[in-house]
């Protein structure tokens, strides 16, 4: 007996007839209305914010909107994603509606220079130092690459490409990938690209004369736009370390011999002293630890070197910058990496003469174990966001972006923007949500006892799903807690493969065990991961079909309450009011990333599972005001008591026929 899906799609609507002759398949539930939302909201020259759960379709049906649109005004499309995968999508995509709609659609996603360049020095340096490089190479024709680009004419783009493709292609005709992206650039209606872009003034201002249009004459789409504020707030952060200020020191005596920058020497020594005397300060810490700083007194010790020298902090930091190219260029002369630590506290000095009356922008120092960090970080991402708000329009677009308000005013977006929360997709009886009263995972109850107990409850849940199960955790000290519990030893003798991601994991590790992972769903086996909420593998991994079953958030992720979380509730609260202050600054991102973990399993509208939210504060109606729809409308709250959640989730999987093996879940 199969179970059909039931949509919505009939009360919804139909799309705008110009959306039909690009719309490639029949619509899903709510993609009509989004479909609507867009297309009439862009064509009124308005900014839109849209929620959707995953598995709607969000980028067919947004680029479908959008298209006819684009067309009619002359518009390019640009499409910003966080990931590679998700811009190769957008081209795939445009594919699918160029050979199923007959259009004559162009695209091509762009990578940044790092991620085409075929030259192995720029291929593993960092982006500034992969820019500068290729810059050298170019200006001196040492770059073969570019000048067998440059003996050819490109005079029209014909379909869409991927950065995947243009790399290969290049590669077989010798020519530079990277710069031949930007020659098509101006030719393609549709660019798929990185958030860097949009957010970096420098790249964005390149960018922009690349593609020989400005923003005015683009619809920008952000796509999993949730990640925009912490995005564009990190890439205008800045720190230096005492261990980087120890390299620049070393760098200058190496490339200094003659001792023609002394005043160099003296102020690195000098910048160096003021954090070890920090250090020294806060000498008995165990834990890590952020200290707030003296504006008057470091700008005073600043001062008196200033004074004594007589020479003036701007200019110094130019001079800085000037003998950090001087050593990369040698560096780059002698075959040797291209990184320069005096070049990097160069640009560190500029930063903080730039910054430190600024409001937007935080100091404060970080003391970890055997390091000491001066930290700069933005509070405040509306000014490095605010020349999108001159785009033509920008759709924003998220599975986790309510309350929606927060987000237009926390990225400085028009409030007039158009927004709507779609109906969830996901048929009632294919997700089920508990909340088991009882379960304390506050500061202070993270004791050995509670540990105990909450294992004893994952393990019910972990036996009574039919596949593979997955714990999320508040935050790696919960799951340093947890995981002193004999969890791995209980998952083990219930013949289950145990998973668990670690701080420090390499990239390609944890690849490798998620694959793993991924495997043993598809083979039957069941295994359990045990990750955080906020990690790559709650929020950048989708697990769908038999990839994951049952999804466990294991207290909520709210972030500790350090110095620079308090400082930003108060900034927060002065910008925004009250009772905003704190929601924005603290609540919100914790409940981001509890609806990015939970929505793991949920990935496809024929996938269904099970979420268990392991800590009352979920059963609160404050809290619940946090949780995505979808969420709150599948919850049961549940008694703390042996066996229930064992019962309840074997009730939910009964219903199924539960072919593990296959790749995707079929309801019954
Ligand atoms: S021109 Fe192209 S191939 Fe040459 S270094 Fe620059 S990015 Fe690499």
């Amino acid at each position: 007996m199969s179970m059909m899906v039931t949509t919505v799609t009939d009360q919804l609507g139909r799309f705008p007839a110009e959306m039909q002759t690009y719309f490639p398949f029949s619509p899903r539930p709510g993609q009509a209305l989004m479909g609507r939302e867009i297309y009439y909201g862009v064509m009124a020259k308005n900014h839109v914010a849209i929620e959707g759960a995953a598995g709607l379709g969000k980028t067919i049906t947004c680029l479908s909107a959008l298209l006819p649109i684009c067309k009619q005004e002359g518009l390019i499309l640009l499409y910003a994603a966080r990931t590679h995968s998700q811009m190769q999508r957008v081209i795939e995509e445009l594919t699918t509606i160029n050979k199923r709609r007959g259009q004559k659609l162009t695209g091509i996603s762009m990578y940044g220079r790092a991620n085409m360049c075929p030259n192995a020095e720029v291929n593993e340096a960092q982006p500034t130092e992969a820019m500068e490089l290729c810059s050298i190479f170019r200006k001196n024709k040492q770059c073969e690459w570019y000048e067998n680009l440059k003996a050819q004419e490109i005079d029209e783009v014909r379909g869409c490409l991927t950065a995947e493709y243009i790399r290969e292609f290049s590669l077989a005709n010798r020519i530079c990938p990277y710069y031949l992206g930007k020659e098509l650039l101006p030719h393609c209606g549709v660019v798929a690209i990185t958030y860097v872009y949009l957010i970096d003034p420098f790249i964005r201002s390149v960018f922009f004369n690349n593609l020989g249009r400005g923003i005015e004459q683009c619809v920008v789409v952000l796509d999993e736009c949730h990640n925009l504020p912490e995005l564009a707030m990190h890439a205008m952060s800045q720190g230096e370390s005492d261990r980087a200020l120890k390299n620049a020191l070393k760098e200058y005596h190496r490339f200094d011999a003659t001792g023609k920058y002394p005043l160099i020497l003296h102020f690195l020594k000098h910048f160096l002293a003021y954090l070890v005397a920090i250090q020294e300060q806060n000498r008995d810490t165990k834990e890590d630890l952020e200290v707030g700083i003296e504006k008057a007194e470091i700008q005073k010790y600043l001062m008196e070197f200033v004074a004594q020298y007589s020479t003036d902090l701007y200019l110094l930091s130019t001079e800085i910058q000037r003998f950090g190219r001087q050593i990369r260029h040698l560096k780059i002369e002698a075959h040797q990496p291209p990184y320069s630590a005096v070049l990097r506290f160069g640009y560190f000095l500029e930063h903080f003469i730039k910054t430190f009356k600024d409001p937007q922008y935080l100091h404060y120092i970080i003391l970890s174990q055997n390091r000491v960090q001066y930290y700069i970080r933005c509070i405040d991402c509306r000014s490095v966001l605010h020349p999108l708000t001159k785009a033509w329009s920008v759709v924003s677009m998220s599975g986790t972006l309510e309350p929606i308000n927060a987000y237009l005013e926390i990225c400085g977006f028009p409030a007039q923007t158009r927004r709507q929360v779609l109906p969830s997709p996901f048929d009632r009886k294919m997700v089920k949500v508990i909340a088991p009263r009882g379960i304390d995972v506050t500061y202070f109850r993270r004791t050995p006892e509670q540990y105990a107990h909450i294992m004893d409850q994952c393990l019910e849940v972990i036996q009574a799903t039919p596949g593979n199960t997955a714990i999320f955790c508040a935050s790696y000290e919960v799951l340093e807690g947890f995981l002193r519990t004999p969890l791995k030893r209980e998952i083990q003798k219930l013949g289950r493969t145990f998973y668990a991601e670690k701080k420090d994991m390499p990239s390609r590790e944890n690849d490798a065990m998620i694959t793993k992972f991924k495997q043993d769903g598809y083979q039957g086996k069941g295994g359990v991961l045990v990750g955080v909420c906020g990690g790559r593998n709650s929020e950048g991994v989708d697990f769908p079909g038999a990839e994951l079953y049952t999804a466990m958030i294991l207290g909520v992720p709210l972030a500790r309450m350090t110095h620079s979380i308090n400082a930003l509730i108060d900034y927060y609260t002065r910008q925004f009011g009250v009772w905003k202050g704190k929601e924005y600054a603290y609540t919100l991102p914790a409940f981001r990333r509890t609806n990015q973990a939970a929505g793991r399993p949920i990935r496809t509208l024929t996938d269904y599972g099970v979420i268990v939210l392991l800590d009352e504060r979920y059963t609160y109606p404050y809290y619940r005001r946090f949780l995505s729809h979808w969420l709150n409308e599948n919850m049961v709250i549940v008694e703390n008591e042996p066996q229930v959640l064992a019962e309840e989730v074997a009730r939910f999987y009964a219903k199924f026929e539960i072919p593990i093996t296959k790749n995707k879940k079929k309801g019954v």
